[in-house]
């Protein structure tokens, strides 16, 4: 959907979408019987986020984030949220790996629409910045990929400077 085309005007429309999912942002609450949770942080920032699911048959039924941060870790939690909700694991995880190679390439990807989470796109260019947008994500990742067991709940963190 993004041309090359939006010069200024695009930008503007993006920075509104996440201004408007910072201020109001979507299904930050927690949830009322989650089997899916996992932790995340961005000490870089000072992000901090605990994202839940509930997942039935397959399907992630519902998801709550609940934490604090910059805007673009809160407003990029608030658009994964609402993505991701009534749609099978499998596609939230393949939303996951298109958010993250949209965060690496700087190019909404191919083959998946993923909405108004392409107003991210500008942050791509702040490596800085990727780590924010980020971290909902990898959290709602690790959640979902660590399945109804809890025990290994290493938190996520998008801090990777020692790598
Ligand atoms: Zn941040």
């Amino acid at each position: 959907m993004v041309g090359d085309a939006g010069g200024a005007g695009l930008d503007e429309l993006y920075r509104e979408i996440i201004l408007e999912h910072y201020r109001s942002p979507r299904r930050k609450r927690h949830l009322e019987a989650p089997n899916r949770h996992a932790d995340g942080s961005n000490p870089l920032c000072g992000d901090q986020i605990e994202v839940e699911a509930q997942v039935d048959d397959g399907r992630v039924a519902d998801v709550g984030f609940t934490g604090q941060g910059c805007s673009i870790s809160q407003a990029s939690a608030s658009l994964m949220s609402d993505y991701v909700v009534g749609k099978p694991v499998g596609d939230a995880l393949a939303a996951v790996g298109a958010f993250q190679q949209m965060m690496t390439t700087g190019e909404a990807p191919a083959g998946v629409d993923l909405g108004d989470i392409e107003a991210l796109l500008g942050v791509a260019k702040f490596p800085v910045r990727v780590k924010c947008a980020s971290l909902g994500w990898k959290t709602l990742e690790q959640a979902l990929k660590r399945g109804g067991d809890a025990s290994e709940a290493t938190p996520v963190t998008t801090d990777e400077r020692s790598m």
